[in-house]
């Protein structure tokens, strides 16, 4: 049986549901966004399975089940200000974008970051602000956030990152080596302490220095 785009989309959601995803403003979100509009046209028919897909520069989206995951543990309101390591494909930068006031965003794949600010502008999307740069600095002239996701993995959190959230401000990031047990990591901010819990067990493209002009 052949399914459509939209039944593909409708079961994915069921099955975000029963992973144990309960925000429904996420899960609303993760449902107005095309996410075929963002992977290579040849992976279309993919673009509602539950899975990774590569995206161009050897990096990859992310599962969906993930972004739904680290959107709703990052628990992002309309007022936010929010800053994004890794644009990668944008889709991870629209979900967060629909839930907060203004996104800041940070990709060191310069064709990556073009094809998404293409994307975003299709979308009719304009509260996204894009930085093509090293984003384990942060965004010094933006800070501070409300919030920082970072969707790259990082053997240690990058120093300069938890210094660019408010006061009670949360970043979640993954952290272990390539090839090992990565775990996402949510830091809250306290005063000058940071709370961190390790949450789910994950595996993402590295987190890596320098800039690549491929485009
Ligand atoms: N959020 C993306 C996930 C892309 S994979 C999405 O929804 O598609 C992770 C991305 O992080 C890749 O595009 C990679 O190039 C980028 N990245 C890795 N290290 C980085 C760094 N130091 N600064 C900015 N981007 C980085």
């Amino acid at each position: 049986m052949k399914m459509s785009l939209s039944d593909r989309k409708e079961r994915l959601l069921v099955e975000l549901r029963a992973a144990g995803i309960g925000d429904e403003a996420v899960l609303s979100v993760l449902s107005d966004i095309p996410r075929e509009e963002f992977i290579p046209r040849a992976l279309r028919r993919q673009a509602y399975e539950n899975a990774a897909l590569p995206i161009n520069s050897g990096q990859t989206i992310s599962q969906p089940y993930i972004v739904a995951y680290m959107t709703e543990v990052l628990n992002v309101t309309k007022k936010h200000i929010v800053l994004e390591v890794g644009t990668g494909s944008g889709y991870q930068a629209v979900v967060l974008a629909r839930l907060c006031r203004r996104l800041f965003t940070v990709e060191r794949h310069l064709q990556l970051l073009s094809a998404a600010e293409k994307i975003f502008k299709k979308l009719g999307i304009f509260n996204i602000t894009t930085l093509f740069g090293n984003g384990m600095k942060g965004w010094p002239e933006q800070a501070p956030f409300d919030r920082i996701m970072v969707t790259a993995a990082s053997e240690e959190i990058p120093e300069n990152l938890p210094a660019q959230l408010k006061d009670g401000g949360i970043m979640v990031i993954p952290v272990g080596a390539q090839g090992k047990v990565q775990h996402i990591v949510r830091l809250t901010r306290r005063g000058d302490d940071f709370h961190r819990e390790d949450l789910l067990p994950v595996k993402f493209v590295p987190l890596l220095s320098g800039i690549v002009h491929d485009s």
